[in-house]
């Protein structure tokens, strides 16, 4: 069914993000549309790894109106997650239209109005857009030499399921965010071997001190200057995770926020990685050489690739590669303004902030601070949520055009 009607404001994407800034928008009087690729609420965490739990803990990462029941325990598992996800349209007041794939968010100066159009021909259109498709929208593998000789499987992290489907296979994981750690890891007792392929020496940290959750200390520390906050944090890798350098994983030359702004990986809070590392269940090596068929050629070491040192490299057979290389958040894409998108297309804004050439278009889910991403963007949905009320408020004339044609043109 075609939707012909103008929205005060629609909301792309239903995953934490859209549906907080729906709940907000609701609850502060409005009706949001909202638009969702999946076929289902929850599908986006539903669709993460078995055994996957929240490392942000149950206190800080509940959602507006939501916070996660006591039952969750301290650190609420995905299900629990997906729980909260489906009950929230519900306490909210709202509905969520499936099942529609937005291809192109785009902004019409003259009608002051944008239009967002749908993978299948559908077009909405609303006074005021919130983007709330995350970060992990496109998946990124590199395009390693030779990759197209490699006879197994290679799949991203965020496809990966269980570590009973590699049952007995030889497994290469890359990448040293917290994915690709704890996916590793929870190889170990089924692949016949795993090896991890990190280019970058990563942050490691404990998930929680002394019973606090470590995001408890990022909100603590918030406001104090980068550097103190660095200073702690490399304290409580050395204090409570050790060096690692003797199994392969140096302390990373760069500091915690700058190698964050750089990388944009998040340190590892996975603890059981650090004990298969430390036990030699998890192999570390250098980074991808080449793939020449089966047999994967890595640096031996994170070293010898940086200092480039040729000879330095082992060929590893392999049956699998998990690619826990990261993602692009596909705005640049997705909504075709300029500005709106760094050239490694990374949103420019977040929040209740706007760019001149974008009049209420808003982004949610774009900044992750230590403080937790799912924290985040519950206060970043208030915000929001406060800020359309009030420019809504202010639009000089709500008849304005007629409804508007319903299909794109094919
Ligand atoms: C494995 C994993 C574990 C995480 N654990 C934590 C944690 O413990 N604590 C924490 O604070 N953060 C965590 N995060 C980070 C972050 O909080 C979550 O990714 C969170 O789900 C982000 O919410 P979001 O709504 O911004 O994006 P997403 O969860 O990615 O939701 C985006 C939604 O938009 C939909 N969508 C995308 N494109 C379109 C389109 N074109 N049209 C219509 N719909 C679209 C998607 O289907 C999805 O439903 C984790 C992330 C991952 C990947």
């Amino acid at each position: 069914m075609n939707d012909s009607t103008i929205h005060d404001v629609m909301v792309v994407g239903a995953g934490p993000g859209g549906l907080s800034a729906a709940y907000e928008l609701a609850r502060i009087g409005l009706e949001p549309l909202v638009l969702e690729r999946t076929p289902a609420v929850g599908d986006v965490w539903r669709n993460h790894y078995d055994g996957l739990r929240i490392n942000s803990g149950r206190l800080f990462s509940g959602l507006p109106g939501s916070p996660f029941p006591r039952s969750a325990g301290p650190w609420p598992a995905r299900d629990d997650m997906v729980r909260l996800l489906e009950t929230l349209p519900g306490r909210g007041g709202f509905t969520v239209r499936t099942n529609v794939d937005i291809e192109t968010v785009d902004y019409d100066p003259v009608r002051d109005l944008w239009i967002a159009a749908s993978r299948d021909g559908l077009r909405f259109l609303a006074r005021a857009v919130v983007i709330a498709t995350g970060g992990t929208r496109v998946p990124v593998i590199p395009d390693w030499e030779g990759v197209e000789t490699f006879p197994g499987e290679i799949i991203h992290s965020s496809a990966f399921r269980n570590a009973q489907a590699h049952a007995g296979r030889h497994v290469l994981v890359v990448g040293s965010g917290n994915s690709a750690a704890e996916i590793a890891s929870r190889l170990v007792e089924h692949a016949r071997t795993v090896t991890i392929s990190v280019r970058t020496p990563p942050h490691i940290l404990p998930k929680s001190v002394c019973g606090i959750p470590l995001i408890g200390i990022g909100v603590a520390t918030r406001y104090l200057p980068a550097s103190w906050v660095d200073g702690l944090l490399a304290f409580l890798q050395r204090r409570f995770i050790g060096d690692l350098t003797s199994h392969g994983l140096p302390f990373p030359p760069l500091r915690l926020s700058r190698q964050f702004a750089r990388t944009q990986v998040v340190p590892i809070l996975y603890r059981p990685f650090v004990e298969d590392v430390r036990a030699g269940r998890i192999r570390v090596v250098g980074p991808i050489r080449k793939i020449q068929g089966r047999s994967v050629r890595v640096f031996v070491s994170i070293d010898a690739a940086r200092d480039g040192q040729s000879g330095m490299e082992e060929a590893l057979e392999t049956d699998v590669i998990i690619a826990g290389t990261g993602f692009r958040t596909g705005i640049t894409e997705l909504v075709r303004i300029p500005g709106v998108a760094t050239r490694e297309d990374r949103c420019t804004i977040s929040g209740d902030q706007e760019i001149r050439d974008a009049p209420r278009l808003y982004f949610i889910g774009q900044f992750n601070p230590l403080s937790g991403l799912l924290r985040e963007i519950r206060l970043e949905a208030g915000r929001i949520a406060r800020r359309i009320k009030d420019r809504l408020g202010e639009r000089p004339d709500r008849s304005g055009p007629g409804p508007d044609t319903e299909r794109n043109p094919p």
